[in-house]
């Protein structure tokens, strides 16, 4: 039976009492997301090491009381940091900020759950590393653990972040801390660089996955380039759309575009810059732009500016005659210290090599009146953004891509919301369709209608065969049933590990 004051009285006896919070205010806040939710969270705990992460899990499960852990809790439009059952108590990890490791050989950072983008940015800076880290969209201070554990997408070549990390360590509801690849055995020299190590590979169980809470785990890191290009492409007509993927495709596979390309619709681009309401800005950005449909930006990495220019030739040929514009940028110096190959006047120079910045979170707030500010750092919880995100796995076939992104333009227009579209390639052969519903927690019924729309948008990219790769956690029920015996496996799993089921119940399984 669940029993919530002796869970408390022995968290309390384990961290003392300013690090089990139960006062209205932290509730309310960890019960917050950027759209509609119902759960209240019970308390946060606020743990700084395994150490008592395993204990407070201990617990949780011997009093049977839910619990729901978050890195740095930046999950917007994915469902925050209110966890998908009602009373779970919030295990915030975002004090674990150790970069326990570096080996400036290998690339490789070894880090704990509160360790932010800026701050790993901040400590390879500071030490005038070669290496750079895949950063996000999202806010500096979002975590690289909670990214990757939900398989979240960065910019560069290392952008599909889950194929870059290695040697977690993962403590289970029992308390048990399990490590895996190599970083099981004592001594392994090749823990940090080798992903499987023998045997069973364990990484897949703990990622967009409620078997365990990660404490720890190695992100591998690319090299700075000596030369970086950032192209930047523009369609005026949306129907060209198909032809210029299959390009990209073709440049992802064959090597010449070793990142991720990124495609926004013009309404998607603009909100980056502005607010909705403002209707003389949108009629000049679209004048500037010629009215174009779609922007895309992708980063050419090469160790030389002489191989640089043969990538640029190459993407220029492939790409040129299939898009409206093209501009394409080149930085090129010393690596180490990575300064002369940043911004100047192109933005994207940092955000390609791993300089954090919020600019792109400033669309959460598009909705928001003319005259709404931000005080300090963006906090769309805070400031009632409704943000909800659809992510689509698409394959990297032209024909596909444009009939996804029709779709959901239409599916986004039924329901009254901009249609707000992304495309991005992480990898050689698949998609990431990002369809963004934005609006304004504060107007009447739109909270209630942008579910509506996520659901409905889910179900049709659904039936065209477009499943949903990452999923918003209280819209779970999204993911459709499927046709084999994983659910079944999965639900034997979680009892072993889990045996009173306590461990972020809903969250992508039961
Ligand atoms: C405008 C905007 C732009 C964005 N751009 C991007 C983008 O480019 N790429 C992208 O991927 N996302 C993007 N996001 C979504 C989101 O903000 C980021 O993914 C962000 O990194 C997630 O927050 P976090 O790192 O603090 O993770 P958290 O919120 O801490 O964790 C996310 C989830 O992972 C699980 N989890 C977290 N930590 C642990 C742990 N230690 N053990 C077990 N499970 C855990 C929990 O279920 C948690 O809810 C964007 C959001 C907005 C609003």
């Amino acid at each position: 039976m669940r029993d919530l004051d002796a869970a408390l009285a022995a968290w309390r006896a384990l961290l003392g009492d300013e690090r089990v919070q139960c006062d209205p205010d932290t509730r309310r806040a960890a019960s917050t997301a950027t759209y509609a939710t119902t759960e209240q969270v019970a308390a946060v705990l606020r743990l700084t090491s395994t150490a008592e992460v395993s204990e407070a899990l201990r617990i949780a499960t011997e009093r049977n009381v839910p619990v729901y852990p978050v890195s740095r809790g930046c999950n917007w439009g994915l469902g925050s940091r209110v966890p998908t059952v009602d009373g779970a108590v919030l295990l915030d990890l975002s004090a674990m900020r150790t970069i326990t490791d570096f080996d400036d050989a290998l690339g490789c950072v070894t880090v704990e759950p509160g360790v932010t983008f800026a701050q790993m940015h901040t400590f390879l800076a500071e030490r005038g590393a070669r290496w750079f880290g895949a950063v996000t969209g999202s806010s500096p201070h979002a975590s690289l653990v909670g990214n990757a554990l939900e398989r979240g997408d960065g910019a560069g070549p290392y952008g599909d972040r889950w194929n870059h990390v290695c040697a977690l360590e993962a403590v289970l509801a029992t308390g048990e801390v399990v490590r895996t690849g190599f970083a099981r055995f004592d001594g392994a020299k090749a823990a940090q660089s080798h992903r499987w190590g023998v045997g069973p590979s364990l990484d897949g169980l703990f990622s967009q996955s409620n078997l365990a809470v990660v404490t720890r785990m190695t992100v591998w890191l690319s090299p700075l380039p000596k030369s970086i290009q950032a192209m930047r492409f523009r369609l005026r007509d949306g129907r060209r759309l198909a032809p210029l993927v299959d390009a990209l495709r073709t440049l992802r596979l064959d090597g010449t575009l070793r990142a991720t390309a990124s495609l926004w619709n013009a309404r998607r681009a603009w909100s980056v810059e502005a607010r909705a309401h403002d209707r003389e800005g949108w009629a000049r950005f679209v004048r500037e732009t010629d009215g174009c449909a779609w922007f895309g930006l992708t980063g050419l990495y090469a160790p030389t500016a002489l191989m640089g220019r043969a990538l640029r030739e190459h993407a220029v040929a492939t790409l040129g005659p299939l898009v409206d514009s093209w501009h394409v940028e080149e930085r090129s110096g010393d690596p180490v210290a990575g300064r002369e190959l940043l911004w100047e006047h192109e933005p994207a120079f940092g955000f390609l090599q791993g300089v954090p910045h919020a600019r792109s979170l400033q669309s959460a707030y598009w909705s928001k009146p003319a005259d709404f500010t931000v005080e300090g750092d963006a906090d769309p919880d805070r400031d009632r953004c409704g943000v909800v995100w659809c992510c689509a796995a698409v394959p990297l076939r032209g024909d596909d891509v444009a009939r996804a992104c029709e779709l959901a333009a239409q599916v986004l227009h039924a329901h009254g919301f901009d249609p707000m579209l992304a495309v991005a390639t992480p990898t050689e052969r698949c998609a990431s369709l990002l369809p963004t519903i934005l609006y304004d927690r504060e107007v009447p019924d739109a909270d209630a209608r942008a579910v509506t729309c996520h659901d409905a948008l889910t179900a049709a990219l659904a039936r065209e065969g477009w499943l949903p790769y990452r999923v918003a956690a209280h819209r779970m029920a999204s993911i459709p049933e499927a046709n084999d015996a994983t659910r079944a496996l999965l639900a034997r799993l979680r009892a072993a590990v889990d045996p009173s089921g306590v461990l972020a119940p809903g969250r992508y399984e039961r």
